[in-house]
């Protein structure tokens, strides 16, 4: 049905995003008032994959790592499902390829951009103690090499964008780009 690309810095907060947009979707499908088909959330990430932070302190390394993150999406995206890819996403031929992937099934997509400041994310990763930190070098490096988001291309769009200082996430603004046409108003019948 839908590929929501999560996109950010390092230790920006894109997990954190993730669980929330993972949440939001739910209470969506389980409402009464959804008439849509029937779809399940599925939640796609480094971790879920096994994939080690130390894979972005080699470009080998990570290079393998994203072949792996692009089977795992080949493998779970499908008309039945809401994927939610939970990862750096941060080179722009990357997030070309992933978007291609999805049009190619006539799946909707949307891109959310997860942003934190430099000084935030290095203080985040410092502060983790989930084991999932960065190194901080790796931190600059990746940084340095972020590719933005641009609601101009439009592998990148509908592109919706969370500051580190909001408190939710545009949830309507998602549920409206992945499943647009599947909702019926309650009173349509009459
Ligand atoms: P990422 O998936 O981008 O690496 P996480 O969501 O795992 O980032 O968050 C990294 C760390 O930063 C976690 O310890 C998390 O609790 C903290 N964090 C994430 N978002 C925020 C926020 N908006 N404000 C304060 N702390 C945050
Ligand atoms: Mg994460």
């Amino acid at each position: 049905m839908a590929l929501i690309t999560i996109s950010g810095y390092p230790s920006s907060g894109k997990t954190t995003r993730a669980n929330q947009i993972f949440n939001f979707l739910q209470i969506k499908l389980q409402n009464p008032e959804y008439q849509g088909p029937n779809l399940k959330v599925v939640l796609l990430s480094d971790d879920s994959l096994d994939i080690p932070r130390a894979a972005y302190d080699d470009s080998k390394l990570e290079k393998a790592a994203r072949g792996a993150l692009f089977t795992a999406i080949q493998r779970l995206i499908a008309r039945d499902t809401l994927l939610i890819v939970d990862s750096l996403n941060y080179i722009k031929g990357f997030r070309y390829q992933v978007y291609c992937a999805a049009r190619e099934m006539k799946l909707r997509v949307c891109t959310v951009y997860v942003v934190a400041t430099p000084d935030l994310c290095r203080e985040w990763n410092s502060k983790r103690g989930d084991g999932h930190d960065y190194d901080p070098d790796t931190i600059d490096n990746l940084i340095m090499r972020y590719e933005e988001p641009s609601s101009m291309v439009r592998w990148d769009s509908p592109l919706l964008t969370v500051m580190w200082e909001d408190a939710d996430i545009p949830g309507p603004q998602i549920w409206e780009a992945v499943t647009l046409g599947s909702i019926k108003p309650p009173n349509s019948g009459t």
